[in-house]
């Protein structure tokens, strides 16, 4: 019987239109524009001005503290501006404007297309490197990876797992990275071994991908300790603590890491970032985004640059259909919608999908009928009917007793609810309401 997470979980339609699309290098754009925060942490600070002149691969803004990350040019050409921008989650934030004048990369970038086996970086020199590269956890949280493989004192860790799912419906960037730079991706993963000193790695790939599990099956049989396994579907299995479960039967108890219980876990796409990084020293200046969508000219899969306008994406699709109702960033579970398209591909940007208007209209909202669809559905074990009544009366403090803090805001249960009710949006305000609470109590 194949592997998952027991609780919870729902299977929407998949709809992976881009799915035998093989990538596409996007032309670089004419100007990029780079927010200073792109992760989780404290954002960087821009170490070029106006007017400066840069190449492919300079450092434009440094990280400010531990849990930060670099940031790094991704064309040649002249910084236009450094101001404030809106960014695609419709927060102004600082960006550095680039006006892009040919393809000009640092010296120290090696771009041959040859595959390098041989890991020589020491643990410590693979986590510096990592740091100096910028390297985010490519998945969507966009965590920086030195922290992420920075095992705290006292915690120990026996197995690295390879998330290889790529359960939101639509994406497909993930597996044609699988098919196309499988190779690659091992090696990282060894590199990644190596830097948390662990002798086992365990990739978990959903089997709505065989040919990707067939193919790094094949890889990784030549690699100590590297594993495949094909998992049931069944969505948010991407999630690390479901993942975790599935792959190990582990359980990371509430408000935990996974490291508690042994694990660390790491997205496909961050092993090839952490390959290129290590082997390469390519910094993280571009990276795989899906553009697809129902009545979209081309779904496909493209490489782009960090900082390319997301308009230029949908043109290279075949353009905004006519139906188009709402344009959304990263998956249709847990993705967020664009208020406007010229905003930047950040390194977070795993997908965007045009939805027709058809598709995008929010359904009536009913009384609750009390199924209790939404708890068996949540793969948190929680009761997100009552998180929702609760956050709507601004009762907190219970909220907070009812664990709204362990939920990953995977969508599942406004998914599921046949009465229309928008319980993740009430879900999220609770949740942000209760840490800020919790910030606010521990600051005393
Ligand atoms: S969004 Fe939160 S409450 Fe809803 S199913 Fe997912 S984890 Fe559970
Ligand atoms: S799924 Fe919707 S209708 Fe059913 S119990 Fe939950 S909130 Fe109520």
């Amino acid at each position: 019987m194949l592997k998952t997470f027991p609780l919870g979980g729902v299977h929407p339609p998949e709809n992976k239109f881009s799915e035998s699309a093989p990538t596409e290098e996007l032309p670089v754009p004419a100007q990029v524009v780079i927010p200073i925060s792109q992760h989780i942490g404290a954002p960087s600070d821009p170490v070029v001005k106006r007017g400066d002149i840069v190449k492919v691969g300079q450092l434009i803004a440094e990280s400010k503290g531990f849990v930060s990350a670099n940031i790094h040019s991704s064309v040649s050409g002249k910084v236009a501006k450094i101001d404030g921008v809106t960014d695609s989650s419709g927060y102004r934030q600082t960006a550095i404007t680039i006006d892009a004048e040919g393809d000009e990369w640092l010296d120290s970038v090696d771009r041959s297309e040859q595959l390098t086996k041989e890991v020589k970086l020491s643990r410590e020199d693979i986590l510096s490197r990592c740091h100096e590269m910028g390297i985010v956890g490519l998945g969507g949280a966009t965590f920086p990876s030195h922290v992420k493989l920075s095992v705290p004192p006292g915690k120990q860790c026996d197995t690295l797992i390879i998330n290889g799912v790529e359960c939101e419906p639509y994406l497909t960037s993930d597996h044609r990275l699988m098919l196309e730079k499988g190779e690659e991706m091992v090696v990282g993963i060894s590199i990644l071994m190596k830097a948390l000193g662990v002798d086992k790695a365990m990739i978990g790939i959903e089997n709505n991908k065989p040919d990707a599990i067939e193919h790094i099956k094949k890889i990784s049989a030549a690699y100590k300790g590297i594993s495949v396994h094909s998992l049931k579907i069944k969505y948010p299995q991407g999630a690390e603590k479901q993942l975790i479960k599935a792959l190990l039967n582990r359980e990371v108890p509430s408000g935990m890491l996974p490291i508690e219980v042994g694990a660390v876990v790491h997205n496909v796409g961050t092993a090839f970032a952490v390959y290129e990084a290590v082997q390469k020293n390519k910094p993280l200046i571009d990276r795989i985004v899906t553009v697809t969508g129902k009545s979209l000219a081309n779904p496909g899969n493209y490489r782009v640059r960090i900082g390319t306008p997301v308009s230029a994406l949908i043109d290279a699709a075949g353009g905004t259909p006519e139906d188009t109702g709402k344009i959304v960033n990263g998956g249709p579970m847990m993705g967020k919608a664009l208020n406007k398209s010229d905003v930047p591909v950040v390194k977070g940007t795993s997908g965007i999908i045009l939805f027709p208007a058809s598709e995008s209209r929010r359904v009536r909202v009913t009384p609750c009928i009390r199924c209790s669809k939404c708890i068996t559905v949540c793969a948190m074990g929680l009761e997100p009917y009552l998180l929702m009544s609760l956050a709507e009366r601004d009762m907190y403090d219970i909220v907070e007793a009812n664990k709204v803090t362990d939920c990953m805001e995977c969508g599942s249960c406004s998914y599921i609810c046949p009465a229309g009710r928008p319980l993740l949006d009430y879900i999220r305000l609770g949740k942000s309401t209760v840490f800020s609470i919790i910030r606010e109590r521990n600051s005393k």
